[in-house]
């Protein structure tokens, strides 16, 4: 086997510890994420494929979305309340636009990845 297969003690990461931290559901070592909302092919410290098991594809549009609608019923609830000046808009949501939509896919991609690994039974 590979030399991954002693990490297994390490015990297996949680939905949160995955898409926060990045830890192999497996062996529970980082690198999961390639990208910000990018699964790695595989976890380099036990060999899990990982993208064998990734969501891909339009499923994801089913997170996307209500957080786009979330993302915009709050900007106009934002804007009835408080009249912020335009840099200050631009600089709330360019950094918060980003971070929801990527903490959204990174919890809805580990939970979609740890369910089809315990469906296979390999976590
Ligand atoms: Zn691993």
């Amino acid at each position: 086997m590979r030399n991954g297969e002693s990490h297994n003690e390490k015990g297996q990461s949680g939905i949160t510890a995955t898409a926060l931290f990045g830890l192999c559901p497996r062996c529970g070592a980082k690198g999961v994420w390639a990208g910000p909302a990018a699964l790695a092919g595989q976890c380099a410290a036990c060999g899990l494929d990982i993208e064998r098991f990734a969501p891909k594809g339009r499923t994801l549009y089913l997170v996307v979305l209500p957080v786009t609608i979330l993302l915009m019923l709050a900007a106009l609830k934002l804007d009835d309340v408080v009249r912020l000046p335009v840099w200050a808009l631009i600089a709330f949501w360019g950094t918060g636009v980003p971070l929801a939509v990527i903490g959204a896919l990174r919890f809805a991609k580990s939970a979609v990845l740890l369910a089809r690994l315990e469906k296979e039974g390999l976590i």
